[in-house]
């Protein structure tokens, strides 16, 4: 299997390439629209038949490459279930796996970053964990229906019970981490150690931070798998 990890230095998102090389295979989890060209490239460098393009959920952050890879490589776009989308080819639900060549891409509903999002495990392996848990941290809760106890509910008991030699690869990094384990977040996060679901809740309550800088584009852009608005 290739786990490809790609970074966008504008917004510190990761996308991830998967493929089988032996079927040709490949899905993309969430591409963002300035990186689309880059991304194409690799994929026809390595002789890739593009199957899919995955979101973990609806950013406010980036705006996603889904819409254009679609024209350019004729994947289809799938959004996680309840996902405020009219463009989505397909929804993927909780515990559904899609095939990519032998490849196989288990999602997990993981909410409270947003009221829509999965974390996706790839061959049981690595955990793709978008938005929910990061290294050494976790995504806000403050905006888009987020909610701090659902967040911790959710990755105290769906992904901190993985095995603790799951990969963890997440959907941005600030500081230049790039992948991570199961046991190290359970073990070092500081979110979670020392916390309880009501301190939790406490502590993302008071993390004052200020709005993505492209949210207001990005999120209208985004339930349109990518289409910015034109500008009068
Ligand atoms: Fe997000």
């Amino acid at each position: 299997m290739l786990l490809r990890q790609l970074f966008d230095p504008e917004t510190s998102t990761y996308t991830y390439l998967i493929a089988d090389m032996s079927a040709k295979e490949a899905a993309l989890v969430d591409p963002v629209l300035e990186q689309v060209e880059r991304d194409a490239k690799l994929i026809d460098e390595l002789g890739l038949t593009l199957k899919y393009c995955l979101e973990t959920h609806i950013h406010a952050d980036h705006v996603t490459g889904t819409g254009e890879l679609r024209k350019l490589k004729g994947c289809q776009g799938v959004l996680p279930e309840n996902a405020k989308v009219d463009c989505a080819d397909c929804f993927i639900k909780d515990g559904e796996v899609l095939k990519v060549g032998k490849i196989e891409i288990k999602a997990i509903s993981t909410l409270g970053h947003t009221d829509c999002h999965m974390a996706y495990l790839v061959n049981n392996d690595s955990l793709l964990t978008g938005d929910a848990l990061l290294i050494r941290g976790c995504g806000r809760t403050d905006f888009q229906s987020g909610d701090a106890g659902t967040l911790y509910d959710h990755i105290t008991q769906k992904l901190f019970t993985l095995s603790d030699d799951t990969l963890v690869y997440p959907g941005h990094d600030y500081r230049g981490q790039t992948v991570s384990t199961i046991g190290e977040e359970k073990q070092f996060n500081p979110r979670f150690v020392g916390h309880n679901r009501d301190s939790f809740i406490e502590l993302m309550s008071n993390l004052n931070l200020p709005n993505p800088k492209k949210i207001a584009e990005a999120v209208p852009a985004n339930q349109g798998c990518g289409k910015v608005a034109a500008t009068v």
